[in-house]
């Protein structure tokens, strides 16, 4: 099973080493230096040094700051500072905390240096505020126009910015790279890396290597082509592009990598909806060895069968891929899902450590995706070292060490009806970052285990703009047997994992109620922290999981905590705020509460006394719905449509989670306008597009009339007795 494209010229002597719903559904309804050191600057006046943040600091890792991603260039997110500790973590309190004017998911890791601290929120916001005082500084708007809502597959998020020289990068939801000034968030310059004409988002942060800031985007669940791109810091000029599949192959390709990546793509026309590949969220950084590793997303449209019917591996789909900063050649890559039906991405965080294995110091990089096994691969070649899975996979037995391919079960492809499958497009871990502790050698993912049912879209036909999945999401919706869907319910899980990558075993785990834990974060005291879904922030024990201490965040927390020094006292900050594609899909899981729904940025230090202003309370009071005489085929139409159509926004069997309108609760006026926002576009500036080109009236009716009896259920429920 080597790829014969490795032999391709041009590949580089390394070549390939490597050579909801429903399930949503049924998914539960219930379902060092001390500061003194120097370590940084003055603390508290804000005064950034003249070269501002360069390489030599990212490299030095300065224990205070948090000037990466994932704090250094090997994206650990382990801080090495230890005032706080698992002996003393009980008297952690809050020392500050900043709302956000917005409510929506908050998945940034904010940047800390020269005692300012820079994060964003939803709509690609950018925040500096005063990182021992919570005092905001500046914060700037790029002013993303709301009716784009509606290309985000997975809310309008942002994961936060990178920092050089004095400047701060953030990439706007419509696909902008953006450069601040440091200290007065006025704009440098703006520069557009996605064509506005394809539904393109950017989520991810960038990085910044050698000068120059690197950026993907995503929108492969709608259609478009993934590349990755680097520009110069100083004038936003576009320095190189190494796109991730081959484009329309009568046309030249971009390199010879991408003519000997186009041979793994058999049949179909991929090139119209775009082949997928986005890399919209990990890269990480090895400055010795100058490598830079991106992590490829999943095809477009996700099933194979139609991108690609001849089959194929279709790279660089699902795979890792080291390029060379400077001019974004290709180095070497290895696929960990070759053929990918399943939304199994590989752009999950990736971790660079150097560890012993079998005697020997080997130099890797670590992941654990969608896909549900961990790889440890070397660095420098792209050799698989090993790979085991880490929860349940249906979809392949074990990836077998001679080809380092996964072994396939026969029913993963879904070729002749529809297979039950774990993991789910939700992923064994999706893009909550890992952390990894050199104290303890361990790897805490944080996993889930989320059911779904894969099979194929029998009518598909390309909408351009629109969800292009080429699978049925309706196969997925929840069983209407009550207990069959409490026996799905009880399969929905969600885990610490602490992972040894040296024997490839679990070393102990945390259960939590449910999936869609935050990112991680391990410290020098001996702490994880982690944020929650039902609003608690933990700090556990590193060496054994144990919780040490809990905090009420008030909303849901998904974003990964950071930890850094200013005027010698340690903080730990997360920013809060409910969100992302899964409470958009599965809203079911973890129904909205009784107040509203804030976005804040958390940040806590030993013997922190402040409290956080009570929330609003919200009353959720569902309109009586209409009444109706609907055929059973009118119903499952409805339904099939709508799960298709709707549901990955407003909720599996249109339960909402309380991010966009749950429509059960639809007002009559609503009712009324039912036409003119779902064909019509009425809405089309609150991100609901317009319908009316890919759905029949008849198929907006029998939606509607499924949306009404799913009212009309809830509206039994809640109030038995009123009618
Ligand atoms: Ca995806």
């Amino acid at each position: 099973m080597r790829l014969e494209i490795a032999q391709k010229p041009g590949w580089g002597k390394r070549g390939m080493q490597g050579l909801a719903l429903a399930a949503f559904g049924l998914l539960l309804a219930g379902c060092g230096k001390s500061p003194e050191d120097g370590g940084h600057v003055a603390e508290a006046t804000i005064s950034a040094p003249a070269a501002g943040v360069t390489e030599a600091r990212i490299i030095a890792a300065e224990e205070g700051a948090w000037l990466s991603h994932g704090r250094t260039y090997d994206e650990q997110r382990y801080s090495p500072l230890a005032q706080i500790t698992s002996d003393n973590v009980g008297r952690l309190g809050l020392a500050w905390s900043y709302r956000l004017p917005t409510a929506r998911g908050t998945e940034a890791t904010p940047l800390v240096f020269d005692g300012v601290l820079y994060t964003t929120g939803p709509w690609s916001l950018v925040y500096a505020l005063d990182a021992a005082s919570g005092e905001l500084l500046w914060s700037y708007d790029p002013k993303v126009p709301t009716e784009w809502a509606r290309y985000a597959c997975c809310d309008v998020v942002n994961r936060g910015v990178a920092a050089w020289g004095n400047s701060i990068f953030v990439a706007t939801l419509d696909g902008r790279l953006v450069a601040l000034d440091a200290k007065t968030g006025e704009q440098q310059w703006s520069v557009q890396t996605t064509d506005p004409e394809r539904p393109y988002t950017i989520t991810g942060a960038p990085r910044v290597v050698k000068g120059k800031v690197l950026i993907g985007n995503g929108g492969a669940e709608l259609g478009v082509r993934g590349y990755v791109s680097a520009y110069d810091a100083d004038t936003g000029e576009q320095l190189w592009r190494f796109y991730t599949v081959p484009g329309d192959p009568s046309l030249p390709f971009e390199s010879e990598v991408l003519q000997g990546a186009a041979d793994t793509w058999k049949g179909g026309e991929w090139w119209k909806i775009g082949g997928g590949g986005t890399v919209w969220d990990s890269m990480a950084y090895d400055p010795e060895l100058d490598l830079l590793y991106i992590g490829v997303g999943n095809g477009s449209p996700w099933s194979r069968h139609i991108r690609s019917p001849g089959g194929g591996d279709n790279l660089f789909l699902s795979s890792i891929v080291a390029l060379k900063p400077d001019t974004g050649a290709y180095v070497w890559h290895y696929q960990t899902t070759p053929g990918d039906s399943w939304d199994y991405t590989a752009t999950q965080h990736m971790i660079l450590a150097d560890l012993d294995i079998d005697g020997k110091p080997r130099k890797v990089l670590m992941q654990a995706p969608k896909n549900g096994f961990f790889y440890v691969l070397d660095r420098q070649t792209g050799e698989l070292i090993s790979a085991r899975n880490f929860v349940q996979t249906t979809w392949a037995s074990h990836v077998d060490m001679e080809t380092g391919r996964p072994v396939e079960t026969p029913q993963a492809r879904f070729a002749d009806a529809p297979s039950f499958a774990l993991p789910s497009p939700f992923g064994a871990h999706n893009w909550h970052p890992m952390t990894y502790s050199p104290d303890t050698g361990l790897v805490y993912i944080p996993a889930q285990e989320v059911p779904f049912v894969y099979g194929k879209d029998q009518d598909f036909k390309y909408a351009p703009g629109y969800w292009n999945l080429g699978v049925d999401p309706s196969l997925a919706a929840m069983p209407e047997d009550p207990e069959v869907a409490q026996q799905l319910a009880a399969m929905i899980k969600g885990r610490i994992i602490a992972w040894n990558p040296v024997t490839q075993e679990e070393a102990f785990h945390v259960e939590h109620p449910g999936p869609w834990n935050g990112g991680m974060l391990s410290t020098a005291g001996n702490l994880l922290f982690q944020g929650t879904p039902l609003g608690q922030f933990l700090a556990l024990s590193a060496d054994t999981g144990e919780q040490l201490w809990s905090f009420p965040s008030q909303t849901g927390i998904v974003a990964a905590p950071i930890s850094y020094q200013v005027g010698g006292v340690q903080y730990v900050a997360v920013m809060a705020g409910w969100g992302g594609t899964f409470p958009l899909f599965l809203g079911a899981a973890y129904p909205p509460g009784a107040t509203e729904m804030v976005n804040q940025l958390l940040v806590f230090r030993l013997d922190g006394k402040a409290g956080l202003p009570a929330l609003k309370t919200v009353e959720r009071v569902m309109p009586k719905p209409p009444g109706q005489e609907i055929s059973d085929e009118e119903l499952a139409l409805g339904k099939r449509v709508y799960h298709l159509r709707c549901g990955i926004c407003h909720g599996e069997s249109a339960i909402g989670g309380g991010i966009i309108p749950d429509l059960r609760y639809m007002s009559e006026q609503v009712h009324k306008n039912f036409y003119a926002i779902v064909l019509g576009g009425a809405s089309y500036k609150a991100g609901m597009p317009a319908f009316g080109q890919i759905l029949s009236a008849e198929e907006a009716k029998a939606t509607h009339a499924y949306i009404i009896d799913r009212a009309q259920k809830a509206w039994e429920q809640q109030s038995p007795a009123s009618e």
